[in-house]
């Protein structure tokens, strides 16, 4: 656990078409974590595969891709003391009606199938999406002026 682990967390096509982009932005600028890479993005089929090519086996699997497919998604990543686990904790559980109210899907989310955010759920996996969602050089390094407000 380092204050410089990386998680991918995305905001999928319906947290873009309903408007809750500086909402999720917000939960984690204000937790304490820094922004490291941002933009908004259409990748296409073959990258969502490549993306949730675990779940290729899934019944859901072609529902969760036509999701994924409709729209715009935000991708991000965001650094910060133990960001994979904690931003799983920030996002919710992955069926909204089980999400705490607090967290992202929990406040904003009814449906699996909408649930409107992603966040990688190991420091392994979230390195090989921040790879397959970001270039070398969009991942930026910089010192947050808020750093040692926010870790002592
Ligand atoms: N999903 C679904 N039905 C299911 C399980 C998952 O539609 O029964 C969708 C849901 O949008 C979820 C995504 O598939 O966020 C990826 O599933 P995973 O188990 O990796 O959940 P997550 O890591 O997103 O919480
Ligand atoms: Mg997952």
């Amino acid at each position: 656990m380092s204050i410089t682990e990386q998680t991918f967390i995305a905001i999928k096509p319906d947290g873009v078409q309903r408007g809750l982009v500086g909402p999720i932005i917000s939960r984690f600028e204000s937790r304490g974590f820094k922004l490291a890479a941002i933009k908004l993005v259409t990748p296409g089929k073959e990258h969502l595969e490549k993306h949730y090519d675990d779940l290729k086996e899934k019944a859901f699997f072609p529902g969760l891709i036509a999701y994924m497919n409709s729209g715009p998604i935000v991708a991000m990543v965001w650094e910060g003391l133990d960001a994979v686990k904690t931003g799983r904790s920030i996002l919710g559980a992955t069926n909204p009606l089980a999400s705490a109210p607090g967290t992202i899907r929990g406040d904003y989310a009814l449906s699996m199938g909408r649930n409107v955010c992603h966040g990688s759920d190991s420091v392994e996996n979230a390195k090989k999406e921040i790879a397959l969602w970001f270039k070398e050089g969009d991942v930026v390094s910089w010192k947050s002026a808020q750093e040692n407000w926010v870790f002592e």
